[in-house]
């Protein structure tokens, strides 16, 4: 279990960012996480519940998850699919020379003051 070490990286991502704008207090950290990244959405909350209330800046705030969904490119028909769906074979061709476009994503979106 590898989330309590994202949350503490979150954490000084966003105290950072706070300091820079001069932010007393963050409401909620919103994230962006990809449907093939290798974090459990609930975990992540739950080290964050743990880990955030012991700062003063984070107090009480609240972590959203927002899902990227999975898509993969293939280099020979030009055309996306969907990843978690059809792997790594191009399900409009039977290519194998595909491409994750997007899906792996574990990154602040946005904060919320
Ligand atoms: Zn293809």
């Amino acid at each position: 279990m590898h989330e309590l070490g994202i949350v503490f990286y979150i954490i000084r991502d966003v105290k950072q960012a706070a300091e820079e704008h001069r932010v007393g207090h963050v409401a909620a950290v919103v994230m962006n996480i990809g449907e093939v990244s290798t974090v459990v959405p609930e975990y992540l909350t739950d080290c964050w519940r743990w880990a955030a209330d012991r700062e003063e800046l984070l107090r009480g705030s609240e972590l959203k998850i927002n899902t990227v969904p999975a898509l993969t490119y293939c280099e020979d028909c030009q055309q996306e699919y969907e990843t978690v769906r059809y792997g790594r074979t191009c399900p409009h061709c039977g290519s194998p020379h595909t491409f994750l476009l997007q899906g792996n994503e574990v990154e602040i979106k946005e904060i919320e003051v």
